[in-house]
């Protein structure tokens, strides 16, 4: 078959930026590739062809054995603060096979995580698991059918070669698109090994992909600070109100797109508690749920702090205007969470005591040990029966208050109801399903993993066959624990 059958259609903008902040690199070749799920709806919009990626020279490509035609790979230099400790960083495990455009005219990257070493991986072997690979896939796309801005999930293949982690793992394959790999570790990485210059090649780069209506004006920099604190704001909110947890919210796992990148210990949140974290080694829970916001705000000043040189030349003023936009931090998010969470609780309109209201809320939650998102379903369906919240005085109490508050707005009960069914999930990826959905997967059996991703596709249809799926894990003696997907 020739190379171009599938469709790439590729142009490596990321090769035409200063040689510091990549290096050309091709794949290792694995023993006996194999495609283990392909995303056709995904294929499709990227302008690939379904057919034509079935076949082995495409299987080849997603295990990295071939090069599609147009791709020049290369694997990105980073650097960034991990558990508030800057460290130089870098694909260690990630190959990047060029930009593809889209029929409607879009880039993005096409990334293979997994496809062996490169000048940054340092100790590890570059190569990746079935199961933590499985794992990206299943949470990214259900991520992206949330309404989450997520990187997404092409292909996995598995290699026929094992890995050696705890345990022997089926080496594999992840092929991540992305609205683009560039990281706040990125601009870390530019402003602490490289020139001026090049940092403002990288600034210009990143505005021009993602930000272009900034180009013309003369405060770009500055507007580009402000504009990726936003989204990232409007992201991390959109976390916190369906109980998403990072779990590694590193400086080098934000991206200047606003998209959700680096599925490793990440976990949904069952019971509500702010201060949940799944992953082994966040021992101190500097990335719990509740922790969100003030990391994603720590990590925007990493942001900003790189950002200096370009800001101003006096470094007291550009210190003066990256603070000023920091300022905007708190405010901003509170207004993205409340305006959220009205929208969970079926309000329009805003009034004062909506603030305490959904405290109150939260905090009976909390003190209830009541699950997050069927809390909300049932709020959603008038189904407040049963369960030692709904059974307590002051749940009742806070129901008639909320009810009230419904009250008095101009909208119909059925337009509320609406807003709540289209702002309340009625599944999410509950890490008991994933498991289980994981472990059929490596033993061979992909049929659970199958199910699992077509109800996750459709979150807010409240489907009968979703049912099933909304029940929380029974209580356990041993907390869920997650793990880096090294
Ligand atoms: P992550 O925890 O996936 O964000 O990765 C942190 C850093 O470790 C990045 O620079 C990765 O490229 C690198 N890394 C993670 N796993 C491996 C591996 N198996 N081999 C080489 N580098 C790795
Ligand atoms: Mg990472």
């Amino acid at each position: 078959m020739t190379k171009n059958e599938a469709g790439w259609n590729f142009d490596n903008s990321y090769t035409r930026l200063p040689g510091i902040f990549f290096s050309r690199q091709n794949p290792t070749p694995v023993k006996e590739p194999q495609l283990v799920f392909l995303n056709g709806g995904l294929a499709n919009s990227l302008g690939l062809k379904v057919e034509a990626l079935q076949r082995e020279g495409s299987v080849a490509v997603f295990a990295g054995n071939q090069i599609p035609e147009g791709a020049e790979p290369l694997a990105q230099a980073y650097a960034g603060h991990q558990f508030g400790h800057f460290n130089m960083l870098g694909d260690g495990r990630a190959i990047l096979l060029g930009e593809q455009i889209t029929p409607e005219g879009e880039r993005v990257d096409i990334q293979l995580k997994g496809p062996g070493r490169t000048k940054y991986s340092r100790g590890g072997d570059g190569r990746a698991g079935l199961g933590p690979m499985l794992r990206e896939y299943i949470i990214s796309e259900a991520m992206h059918a949330l309404g989450i801005p997520t990187t997404r999930s092409l292909a996995v293949v598995m290699t026929g070669e094992q890995i050696i982690r705890d345990t022997m793992q089926h080496g594999a394959i992840l092929t991540r698109v992305a609205a683009s790999h560039l990281r706040v570790g990125t601009f870390q990485y530019g402003a602490n090994f490289g020139k001026v210059e090049d940092l403002r090649l990288l600034a210009d780069y990143a505005i021009n992909r993602h930000y272009p209506a900034l180009e013309a004006d003369e405060n770009k920099y500055l507007l580009f600070l402000k504009e990726v604190i936003k989204r990232q704001v409007s992201l991390i909110t959109k976390w916190q109100l369906v109980g998403f947890i990072h779990g590694v919210m590193n400086t080098d796992n934000m991206t200047i797109s606003g998209e959700t990148i680096d599925y490793g210990p990440c976990a949904f949140m069952d019971t509500y508690d702010p201060a949940t974290v799944f992953s082994s080694i966040d021992r101190e829970g500097r990335y719990a749920y509740g922790n969100q916001p003030y990391i994603a705000g720590w990590n925007l000043s990493r942001f900003a702090e790189s950002l200096l040189p370009l800001l101003h030349e006096d470094e007291d003023q550009a210190v003066k205007m990256a603070e000023e936009a920091l300022s905007e931090f708190p405010e901003l998010f509170e207004a993205n969470w409340l305006a959220g969470m009205r929208k969970k609780l079926g309000l329009f309109n805003e009034e004062k005591g909506d603030k305490p209201l959904i405290a109150d809320l939260l905090n009976l939650m909390q003190k209830h040990k009541a699950d997050f998102t069927n809390t909300f379903r049932a709020l959603t369906f008038g189904k407040v029966e049963g369960g030692d919240l709904f059974q307590s005085p002051e749940f009742k109490e806070w129901h008639e208050k909320w009810q009230a508050r419904r009250g008095r707005q101009e909208q119909t009960k059925e337009a509320s109801h609406q807003l709540m069914r289209d702002s309340n999930p009625a599944i999410i990826p509950r890490n008991h399903r994933v498991e289980e959905a994981l472990e059929a997967a490596v033993k061979g059996d992909l049929s659970v993993t199958e199910k699992l991703l077509e109800v996750l596709s459709n979150p807010y249809a409240h489907s009968p066959e979703q049912t099933e799926f909304c029940t929380p894990p029974a209580p356990s003696a041993k907390p869920y624990r997650t793990f880096c997907g090294t």
